[in-house]
């Protein structure tokens, strides 16, 4: 059966697509698209293409200008060849069935480097970080999967050492200590090679992490950006630590002052680039992706925030209030000075530059004067 996402129509035959992920795809379109108009050139490789639907939309949507698909199974060779027969008239394409590390390697070997490398992978993407380094042209955009929630939502913090070089732990914002584990990794990578990064955005939906980074030839100061979250179980308070304070981890809320457990080093930079957030923003209004243009503004008000956030039930908890209503909460902690905001990461949570402690003081004076 044909299907329709986007200005792709295509079938699925044996390979894996999930409709639901779709908002993933529009992000790295748009984002494509955007960097497009600001360079001139979009040479895609989808290291794991699957029926083709991606690189598909990059060819008619962003206007990708040579594709490589590539998917470690060769059974989907006929169905991935129909798919992309619309695009595939010049010779600007390549169709192969290697693993992705081995196309990533001949790249590297070919001098042949990409404007864009999407790894939609199962499970961690870990393994694959420093290989497609190899084959990103400096500027360029690589844009990773990640399914693994249970290991860097801190179930299994020696398995989260192993793949990302970070301890997770768990607490109440692990959705975005899983984005933050996973950029921390490449940020490491990428310095290891005398580059530096800057996320473009970062994306929870759906149980999949996904994360688009810009990788540029200039070294940074990596203790800068990868840091310490301490968070307290006692009383909810999270602090971002530097790794000079580690033996000073402690919350001062408490008398004596209690210990935090502490994750990372993790990503404690900006989570989305908002300028870069802002063009495709402009782009989705005139596509008019609505739904899209909504989430791109949320995520812009969210990106320069403290590395964690506050779920509504948890402050409820802490309070022993009732849930305060959240738009209310929002607009509360913004006349009292912070900036504050709902966030993609999840619908009944908020990120402020307030404290826990401060966010339940609000809310509950809130509740007290009836609102
Ligand atoms: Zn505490």
């Amino acid at each position: 059966m044909m299907q329709q996402e986007g200005k792709a129509t295509f079938n699925i035959g044996h390979s894996f697509y999930r409709p639901s992920s779709q908002l993933s795809r529009d992000l790295g379109v748009l984002a494509a698209a955007v960097y497009k108009q600001q360079t001139g050139e979009l040479r895609v490789l989808d290291a794991m293409t699957g029926c083709g639907v991606r690189i598909l939309r990059y060819a008619l949507e962003a206007g990708a200008d040579y594709l490589w698909a590539n998917d470690g199974n060769p059974e989907g060779h006929y169905t991935l060849r129909q798919n992309l027969a619309p695009v595939l008239e010049s010779d600007r394409y390549q169709i192969t069935h290697e693993p992705a590390t081995r196309v990533f390697l001949q790249c590297a070997l070919d001098r042949d480097y990409y404007d864009l490398i999407d790894i939609d992978a199962f499970g961690s993407p870990a393994d694959l970080i420093t290989p497609s380094l190899q084959a990103l042209k400096y500027g360029g955009l690589l844009y990773l999967t990640s399914t693994d929630g249970r290991i860097v939502s801190g179930h299994f913090p020696q398995e989260s050492l192993r793949l990302y070089g970070a301890y997770a732990r768990s607490h109440p914002s692990v959705q975005e200590q899983a984005l933050r584990i996973l950029i921390g990794a490449i940020a490491q990578q990428t310095a290891a090679q005398h580059c530096s990064l800057q996320p473009v955005f970062s994306l929870y939906s759906g149980q999949t992490y996904r994360v688009m980074v810009r990788v540029f030839p200039k070294a940074f100061n990596l203790a800068k950006f990868n840091r310490f979250l301490g968070y307290c179980s006692q009383c909810g308070h999270y602090e971002t630590l530097d790794w000079r304070y580690l033996s000073r981890a402690h919350c001062d809320n408490h008398n004596p002052p209690q210990p935090m457990s502490v994750s990372g080093p993790l990503w404690v930079g900006a989570l989305h680039d908002r300028a870069f957030l802002q063009s495709m923003a402009n782009l989705a209004q005139t596509w008019h992706w609505q739904k899209v243009a909504a989430l791109l503004e949320v995520m812009q008000a969210e990106a320069n925030l403290p590395p964690y956030y506050f779920p509504l039930g948890e402050i409820g908890r802490r309070g022993k209030l009732d849930i305060p209503p959240r738009d209310r909460l929002i607009q509360a902690l913004i006349n009292a000075g912070y900036v504050a905001t709902n966030t993609h990461l999840d619908p009944q949570a908020i990120k402020t530059n307030a404290s826990l402690k401060i966010c339940v003081d609000i809310a509950r004076s809130l509740t007290e004067s009836g609102l």
